[in-house]
């Protein structure tokens, strides 16, 4: 199994029988998705999408007849996802299981889901969309719709649940915004103190590729055991 970074919040694993490609926005600069896409073969092509938040969703997906469709229940709601299409509509709670993956929805302080991706070896992926203590001091109205004592206290409830599912997780995928200014890590901070992080993607990083690399340095102190990958490599 690959994983590969593409853009923003869009990862893809690449296995041998399928992709999974999940919160797909916009393509890399040197169209790794659609080569990946178009190279697949006979491989099965997943589409997961966390919310329906212009950075988490492109039509485009719609247009794959062969595609299987996971689609948080607000996107398929709020960008109007014909009914003929066979998507599965997801709320936190709801699993979806097939041959080769198990992926089960689960609350985001946002709105929308986060998922938690078991495949058929056992490997498991976490992808966040848009689960993340949004703890903005300055630029408030960027996010918050509760004060940043409800944020933070629904976040860290979200991992504690998520700790009680899956105290161990092979990849995470997770928001490092560098909008959060000196914030910045710390939902991943207090994701990694609750859990066993075997690797660790930062992501919704609006292309601001140096200041989240190297904010990293701060993690890898503090959580020895996990392997911190950089964006721009694969
Ligand atoms: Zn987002």
């Amino acid at each position: 199994m690959k994983l590969h970074y593409i853009y923003h919040s869009c990862f893809v694993v690449e296995a041998d029988a399928y992709l999974i490609v999940y919160d797909y926005w916009r393509d890399n600069g040197e169209g790794l998705l659609h080569r990946l896409i178009e190279e697949r073969g006979d491989k099965r092509l997943y589409f997961v999408v966390s919310h329906f938040h212009e950075d988490h969703y492109n039509p485009e997906i719609l247009g794959y007849g062969d595609a299987r469709l996971l689609l948080s229940y607000d996107t398929v709601k709020r960008r109007r996802v014909p009914k003929l299409l066979p998507f599965i509509s997801l709320r936190p709670g709801d699993e979806y299981e097939d041959e080769y993956l198990k992926l089960q929805a689960l609350r985001s302080t946002d709105v929308g889901i986060s998922t938690l991706t078991t495949l058929s070896d056992g490997t498991t992926l976490y992808h966040a969309g848009d689960n993340n203590n949004w703890y903005f001091l300055e630029n408030e109205e960027e996010h918050i719709r509760c004060s940043l004592d409800e944020m933070e206290g629904l976040f860290i409830s979200i991992v504690r649940e998520m700790q009680k599912m899956s105290p161990e997780v092979d990849h995470v995928m997770f928001p490092v915004d560098p909008r959060l200014g000196n914030e910045m890590l710390r939902g991943a901070f207090q994701w990694l103190r609750h859990i066993r992080t075997a690797h660790f993607y930062p992501m919704h990083c609006w292309g601001r590729r140096d200041e989240v690399n190297r904010s990293l340095e701060q993690l890898r102190e503090l959580f020895r055991e996990t392997d911190f990958v950089e964006i721009g490599g694969e």
